[in-house]
């Protein structure tokens, strides 16, 4: 090894879904939303001002913190965007997990928590969910440096009840409790209401998932305003313009229309519950999903099988080779006619 080479930082980065590219095939495999943004995103964006480019954007990203603040009743002061909710995840283990002692998330979760965590020399353990991939409520009661968990929980799909999320957050009211709500709108009640109790609660959450915005990135953070304040600070020190001008600009327009937002996820919410039975019929089962995917394992098919043929048949769904999950697919709801297309491949292919 060439003397140099000794000084570089060896990380095993996280690995996000495919990306494939071409018309006909079937994406369900990163819990993107099937339907286009809101029709003023559209309309703002073919109007964008294109000279604006030539100049920084905002810092402060006021547009949108303001828009975000107004939306959920909070003050500009508590509301800190990112690009995208990795962005805001990874600047808060940077700012608040600063302890000898070790973070706590599941042992089954979104497997980006590791990667920051090692990334930034955060120790951490993982209480293991139940046989049911439930998450324990009595294992966050021990001392720690920090806890986050999604709720629902990624690839589960499993919801805690506000009741179960207070709990946690009660019993750790010395350290910052970050709940990752990235999937909260597709039918659970978010943690927001308990800022007002808890001055040390982050609430993170997307607009990729329910707003239909993965390709712009932005996520963001509500929380008292000192959290905020030190998320800022870290940001400052790292990149000021974090968010560029047109994420500004249509993450704000996007928060406009209610209506559309509302009637999106309602599609999405109607697709998942008649999935649920179709897919049991086919001899799935699978953790009772609040989210907008499926984690499902079949009777007598192998996932990695499963996973291979419907791939080639231009189908793509997510398969984790990890102990635990290695008999499972988590299954993104997509349109009513790209579901059906799933289903009648799964119908043939299970026949076989
Ligand atoms: N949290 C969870 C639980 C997720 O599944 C994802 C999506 N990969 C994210 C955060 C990050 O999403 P984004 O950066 O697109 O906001």
């Amino acid at each position: 090894m060439k003397m140099w080479e000794k000084n570089i930082r060896r990380v095993v980065p996280y690995v996000p879904g495919d990306q494939p590219s071409g018309d006909r095939l079937i994406k369900l495999n990163t819990n993107e939303n099937p339907y286009p943004p809101a029709p003023g995103v559209e309309k703002a964006l073919r109007e964008m001002d294109y000279d604006r480019l030539r100049k920084y954007p905002d810092p402060a990203a006021r547009a949108l913190t303001g828009s975000l603040a107004e939306y959920y009743g909070v003050g500009t002061d508590q509301v800190f965007v990112g690009v995208g909710s990795d962005d805001v995840l990874a600047m808060a283990f940077l700012t608040f997990f600063n302890s000898s002692k070790p973070v706590l998330f599941p042992d089954v979760t979104y497997s980006f928590y590791k990667v920051w965590a090692e990334l930034f020399g955060i120790p951490y353990e993982t209480p293991a969910l139940d046989d049911d991939f439930r998450i324990c409520g009595a294992d966050y009661y021990r001392e720690n440096g920090g806890v986050i968990f999604p709720n629902p929980n990624a690839p589960t799909g499993l919801l805690l009840g506000l009741d179960q999320v207070e709990d946690i957050v009660w019993h750790n009211q010395d350290v910052v409790v970050i709940v990752d709500e990235a999937y909260i709108d597709f039918g659970g009640d978010s943690a927001l209401p308990l800022l007002e109790r808890y001055e040390n609660l982050l609430v993170v959450q997307t607009f990729s998932k329910a707003r239909s915005m993965a390709g712009m990135r932005i996520g963001f953070a509500i929380g008292n305003p000192s959290l905020i304040r030190a998320l800022n600070d870290v940001k400052y020190s790292y990149n000021s313009y974090t968010m560029n001008m047109p994420s500004l600009v249509l993450g704000a327009e996007s928060v406009k229309d209610e209506r559309y937002f509302r009637n999106t996820v309602a599609k999405i919410v109607d697709t998942r519950e008649r999935a649920k039975s179709r897919l049991r019929r086919l001899g799935f089962s699978f953790p009772d999903s609040m989210s907008n995917f499926i984690f499902a394992r079949h009777e007598t098919a192998p996932a990695s099988e499963l996973f291979e043929a419907l791939k080639e048949r231009q189908i793509y769904v997510r398969y984790f080779a990890q102990p635990r999950l290695e008999n499972y697919l988590r299954i993104t709801i997509g349109t009513d006619e790209e579901m059906e297309e799933l289903y009648h491949f799964l119908e043939d292919y299970l026949k076989r």
